[in-house]
């Protein structure tokens, strides 16, 4: 079937116009081929009918004297009319007076005729006509028998000529509708031509013609002002981005420059503290040994407290140190984290006995990483596991890793006290505990160590848990570190 939406709009146009010159000039012909027809079939039938007239009046004086021979004489003249076919004339009674049958045609029953003057009856090609003979009373009734000569031949004529007519105003029409739309549609496929070129380069630049006052101009005109205007808008946008840009690389900058001298102070900080602190760890430490005695029961106490509070700074110390210092050797090797988790396990060996923690774990993948890193992460993950142990519960952490195939997944999963939802994300800032120290030593440096050395693997660290059925920290380690 057609479809006019996939079609071009010139070829619809000429179709449309094509098709509608189709149909006039064949309304007309059909129309004139009907019309001729019919003035053909009446002059046929009116010069039959002046015949049948003739004969019956040239054989009045021989019905009159009841001639049959001079009838039949009469009626032989009409041999001369090859379209006669048959011809009878009845007498007044409406007997068979005289016939006659043209050579080779067979006799033919004529009908009793009525009481008109001309009976006429159409039988396609056959046509009967009758003339009632009167002088001046009525003496009998002549009635032919002709055929339409040429019938077939006029109507395939007709229609010859209906079809030449036909053929040569759809090729009039053609070319006077492919010549007058010209303009219209050359325009029209212009302004097509141009608005793919706009969405296919987005230049919003391009303008298009607008010369004329018609529809196409005007819709012209309109595109012309949507793209105007959203140049201008890109424009701003282009500008908007540009200055955005400048911002964002300003502000990261900054803030990188930021982030790098509180890392040095941290680091400074921590490492040069580590002097005093160790002096006044020596020297409280003297003064136990060598004055405690000389000390009241208070002064003991004080100096008990110094040192619990020496010994904690020195720890508080050791992991800003260590935090501040995640990522200045930024040296990935290759790595067997099965090996560093028997290491780890060596290390925390009598936390481990003591608090009598199982580990179960399945096989570990060799993956490029920084090693020292990589042994803080699992010390971290594995001591707070431990410590976070459940009251009366036997710790069981079990840890497993899966390869993916841009990283691989590491899960830590404990038998532990577990975390409530809205600590998730908080426990991995530095300094954020959500126990006392008495209740639980610690410093909150861990899990922010932890996210530091997951961030230099490119990876992401976060937790599942609920309180009191343990928890489950995830953490990936990127394959391409580059
Ligand atoms: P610290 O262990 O020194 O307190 P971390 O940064 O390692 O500091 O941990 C922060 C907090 O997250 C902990 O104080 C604890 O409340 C919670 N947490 C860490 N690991 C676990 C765990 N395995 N089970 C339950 N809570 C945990």
């Amino acid at each position: 079937m057609f479809n006019i939406e996939n079609s071009s709009i010139r070829k619809n146009l000429i179709l449309i116009q094509l098709a509608t010159a189709f149909m006039a000039v064949l309304i007309c012909c059909v129309f004139f081929v009907y019309n001729d027809i019919r003035i053909y079939k009446e002059t046929s039938v009116k010069t039959k009918q002046s015949i049948a007239e003739i004969v019956g009046m040239s054989t009045a004086p021989a019905l009159g004297f009841l001639d049959r021979d001079a009838a039949k004489q009469m009626l032989l003249k009409l041999k001369s009319n090859p379209t006669i076919l048959n011809a009878v004339i009845l007498d007044k009674e409406g007997k068979e007076f005289a016939r006659y049958n043209k050579a080779g045609e067979e006799a033919f029953s004529f009908p009793a005729t009525g009481a008109q003057t001309v009976d006429q009856s159409d039988m396609g090609q056959r046509i009967l006509v009758s003339y009632k003979i009167h002088d001046p009373d009525f003496l009998g009734t002549v009635i032919l028998r002709a055929e339409l000569s040429g019938f077939t031949e006029s109507v395939l004529n007709y229609v010859k000529i209906a079809a030449f007519i036909l053929v040569v105003s759809l090729v009039a029409a053609f070319l006077i509708s492919t010549f007058l739309q010209r303009d219209i549609t050359n325009r029209l496929l212009a302004f097509v031509a141009k608005t793919q070129e706009v969405s296919g380069t987005n230049d919003f630049s391009i303008r298009l013609p607008t010369t004329g006052k018609d529809e196409i101009s005007t819709l012209s005109a309109a595109f012309n002002n949507m793209l105007g205007q959203i140049e201008k808008m890109q424009g701003v946008l282009k500008q908007n981005n540009v200055q955005l840009e400048r911002r964002v690389r300003q502000r990261t900058a900054e803030l990188e420059a930021a982030n790098k001298e509180l890392e040095r102070f941290v680091y400074v900080a921590s490492h040069d503290l580590q002097e005093p602190l160790r002096t006044i760890t020596n020297y409280t430490g003297l003064i136990e040994k060598g004055y405690a005695a000389q000390l009241d029961e208070k002064g003991n106490r004080y100096l008990a407290s110094t040192l619990k509070a020496t010994a904690r700074m020195r720890v508080l110390i050791k992991d800003l140190l260590e935090l501040s210092r995640i990522g200045k050797d930024a040296r990935f090797t290759q790595v067997d984290t099965g090996e560093i988790l028997k290491e780890t396990i060596g290390q925390l060996n009598a936390a481990i006995e003591e608090s009598e923690t199982n580990i179960i774990a399945s096989p570990l993948p060799v993956l490029q990483g920084n090693e020292v890193e990589l042994k803080l992460l699992f010390q971290n993950l594995i001591s707070n596991a431990i410590k976070f142990k459940k009251k009366g519960a036997q710790p069981v952490i079990q840890i497993s890793a899966e390869e993916k195939p841009t990283h691989y997944l590491f899960a830590f999963k404990d038998n532990g006290i577990g975390i409530e939802e809205q600590y998730k994300e908080r426990i991995f800032i530095v300094f954020q505990r959500l126990h006392n120290k008495d209740e639980y030593a610690g410093t909150g440096i861990g899990l922010a160590t932890c996210q530091k050395i997951v961030a230099m693997h490119k990876g992401e660290i976060w937790v599942e848990s609920s309180p009191g059925a343990g928890s489950t920290f995830y953490f990936t380690i990127q394959k391409d570190l580059k």
